[in-house]
């Protein structure tokens, strides 16, 4: 099964990822984490992302299909894969349909007065990825699941989120009709708790079985 994750920056794509990952067996592949990735080991991508990154603004397409179309077509990939931050753009979504097949689009739908406030509060473990909110941390600095240490995105700041919040309504939001208009959406209400998100979302998948 071909899967995507969608939905605006703070919608907790990347806590359901982790969590549909671990239970249908389906890499995770995230944009965002491998541009940051490649930001941390300064390869030549990751100079280019950075840049457009700590903006808050997209990378360029013909930069992120590339990346996209070679992990997909990596062995582990072969039974199917998630993706998670990707496509963001319709030349993405046009680019993607051009080389896969993709099966289910989730959509994970959260009001927009709840972003800024998740993402400028989230703090994420820097070895296993786990997002939390800094209100219910307790001061703790390290991750519950692995005992990583925790930290706070560049840009997960109150400028460059309202900057990825505009890019998403002008760039992204459209890909909710275009994935409509192919009977591939399945809508999810993203406001209550990962554990009800997720429910619903293993619900979906199982029926696809
Ligand atoms: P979030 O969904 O919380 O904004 P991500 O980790 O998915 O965070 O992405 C962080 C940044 O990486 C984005 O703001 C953007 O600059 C870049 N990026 C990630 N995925 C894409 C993509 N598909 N196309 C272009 N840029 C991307
Ligand atoms: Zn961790």
């Amino acid at each position: 099964m071909n899967i995507i994750l969608l939905g605006a920056p703070g919608a907790g794509k990347g806590t359901q990822a982790t969590k549909i990952s671990d239970a249908y067996a389906l890499p995770h592949i995230s944009t965002g984490d491998i541009f940051r990735e490649n930001i941390k080991n300064q390869t030549e991508i990751g100079l280019l992302a950075k840049s457009f990154i700590d903006k808050g603004q997209l990378v360029p397409d013909e930069v992120t299909c590339k990346i996209v179309e070679e992990r997909i077509g990596r062995a582990d990939c072969q039974n199917g894969y998630m993706l998670d931050g990707f496509p963001r753009t319709i030349a993405q979504a046009e680019a993607l349909d051009a080389i896969t097949k993709i099966d289910l689009v989730i959509n994970i739908d959260v009001d927009f007065s709840l972003l800024m406030d998740r993402l400028c509060g989230r703090r994420v473990c820097k070895d296993c990825g786990e997002s939390y909110h800094v209100s219910r941390l307790g001061g703790a600095t390290t991750c519950s699941r692995c005992g990583g240490e925790l930290y706070q995105r560049k840009d997960d700041n109150p400028e460059t989120v309202q900057s990825r919040l505009d890019v998403y309504n002008a760039q992204t939001a459209p890909l909710i009709e275009y994935y409509e208009k192919k009977g591939l959406l399945f809508n999810v209400v993203g406001n209550t708790t990962p554990e009800d998100v997720y429910a619903k979302v293993a619900a979906k998948l199982d029926s696809l079985k």
